[in-house]
């Protein structure tokens, strides 16, 4: 997402960075590269014209503030910032819920934009956050859109209105109004209305969507659009606007090759905030839509507040815990304990979208694109094929039990050898810096951001105590008497 873009961003942002003194014509000329890089992303002209001033404008009047060798280019790149987030939205709006409930949202847009998909999303979403979401399948138009909807419903476990087969039959405009009134008897918070698109903007698309609007009354109208479609994206969206219009935008298909530029157009030509984004076909490629976080994620400053989140929800409190309190009692890290931090992480999702996030992922882009998401399943398989006493204990594995292991897993023996090599050394990294050493190409913690250790750690008196005489475990004896690297 946005590559392009980011490391044209980057491009200029090292010029910058090279310059002893920053002078006016070293801005106009970032300006230069900036205001042509949003072009070719596709972002609309007058959009870019207004960003471009804006900036150079605040740029120009800060630069006669700035020392030489001070972050200079960081000070321009933060004006930068703003003005994308700016353009991206400002701050981030939620969905307004409707003071009695239910909370009636509808979903508008083109034939493919990703509405089915999105109302399976959104209802995870909120059913996740305590609603109780009813799907509305008056997407009585696109072949199967119907069954589609039934299908994701059921796998979110939402329930799904449809009384009509679709495929052309049925009146989208009843079974909408059929649908709140479901709703309203069963009870449900919040009501999420699939509507039909086409294939481009039509009056017998707007004027249906019309009908439903009216018949529904909805809190909220969502206009969903495809990043992939391009500057087509703006002109669809400023259609539907003046058609039925709406009160919030969701952006699909975030994680195509698109050049992204729609994005960055809609919300400052439409004037409404771009809510949520979606970023692949699982229901849980999908988050609010942040424009301080996409604006960093645009400049190659990476999107370390999402990466932290999706963290905290895939480790849960337990698991954090436990490792927590592992590492400060001084026990050994096991693979059982690699094993729950495997899981953990693909319950993230996939190792490229984490890897994306990071700063300077824009550098990173050949290997992000070449890691090998199967890598992780296959690790996973090696674990998975030892006893607990193997993964307790590495010490135990023998040839015969590497090649047990290995025909188990699929593997071939050097790979389990592989991984027992790489595991021992991480138990020793980690160790290492329990004790206050450091990892390779980083300083020695200092002593007050030490992990507690021994007596003076919370829960782990004993443990420490237990430490200091010899293990039990030949592994653990091993790796104490340093004779295991
Ligand atoms: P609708 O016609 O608007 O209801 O569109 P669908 O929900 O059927 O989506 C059209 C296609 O786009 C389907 O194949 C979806 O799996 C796919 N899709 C939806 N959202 C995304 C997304 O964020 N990324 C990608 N790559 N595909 C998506």
């Amino acid at each position: 997402m946005f590559e392009t873009l980011t490391s044209r961003f980057s491009g200029a942002l090292s010029t910058l960075r090279s310059r002893g003194k920053i002078s006016e014509k070293d801005i106009e000329v970032a300006i230069t590269e900036i205001r042509q890089a949003l072009l070719e992303a596709d972002v609309a002209q007058s959009v870019v014209e207004s960003f471009t001033s804006k900036v150079q404008l605040q740029a120009l009047e800060i630069l006669p503030t700035l020392q030489a060798g001070s972050n200079q280019a960081e000070a321009i790149y933060s004006v930068v910032n703003k003005e994308l987030t700016e353009i991206l939205g400002g701050g981030a709006r939620r969905i307004r819920f409707a003071k009695k409930p239910p909370t009636v949202i509808m979903l508008a847009g083109l034939q493919g934009a990703g509405k089915t998909t999105l109302a399976a999303k959104l209802a995870k979403f909120y059913k996740d956050q305590g609603e109780t979401p009813l799907l509305v399948a008056s997407d009585l138009q696109r072949p199967n859109a119907v069954n589609q909807l039934q299908v994701v419903g059921q796998s979110v476990g939402v329930p799904v209105f449809a009384p009509e087969p679709g495929n052309g039959v049925g009146n989208p405009v009843n079974v909408a109004r059929d649908g709140v009134q479901f709703a309203i008897s069963k009870l449900h918070s919040m009501v999420i209305v699939d509507t039909a698109g086409r294939l481009g903007v039509d009056q017998e698309l707007m004027n249906e969507a019309i009908a439903i609007r009216e018949a529904v009354k909805p809190d909220e109208i969502l206009f969903v659009v495809d990043a992939m479609i391009g500057q087509d994206a703006v002109k669809t969206a400023q259609a539907f606007q003046e058609g039925v219009g709406f009160d919030g935008v969701v952006i699909t298909k975030l994680d195509g090759d698109a050049r992204g530029g729609s994005a960055l157009s809609i919300a400052a030509l439409t004037g409404r905030p771009i809510m949520f984004a979606s970023v692949g076909e699982k229901i849980s490629d999908f988050d609010i839509f942040y424009p301080d976080r996409m604006a960093s994620r645009i400049l190659g400053m990476g999107d370390v507040a999402t990466l932290a989140e999706q963290a905290k929800k895939a480790f849960d409190g337990d698991t954090a815990k436990k490792l927590e309190d592992k590492f400060a009692s001084g026990e050994d890290f096991t693979l059982d304990d690699f094993l729950e931090q495997l899981e953990a992480m693909s319950k993230m999702g996939s190792m490229g979208k984490l890897l994306s996030m990071l700063p300077g992922a824009g550098q990173m882009k050949k290997q992000i694109e070449n890691f090998d998401e199967s890598e992780i399943t296959r690790t996973k398989a090696i674990v998975q094929s030892m006893t607990p006493l193997e993964r307790r204990d590495l010490k135990v594995l023998n040839g015969s039990r590497r090649a047990r292991i290995a025909t188990g897993s699929g593997r071939k023996v050097s790979d389990v050898n592989a991984l027992v090599d790489k595991f021992t050394a991480a138990q020793k990294m980690m160790k290492q810096m329990r004790n206050g050493g450091s990892m390779p190409g980083m300083p020695p913690m200092p002593a007050g951001m030490r992990p507690p250790t021994g007596a003076a750690s919370k829960g782990a008196p004993q443990s420490h105590q237990k430490k200091k005489s010899k293990s039990g475990n030949p592994a653990k004896r091993a790796l104490e008497n340093g004779s295991i690297s």
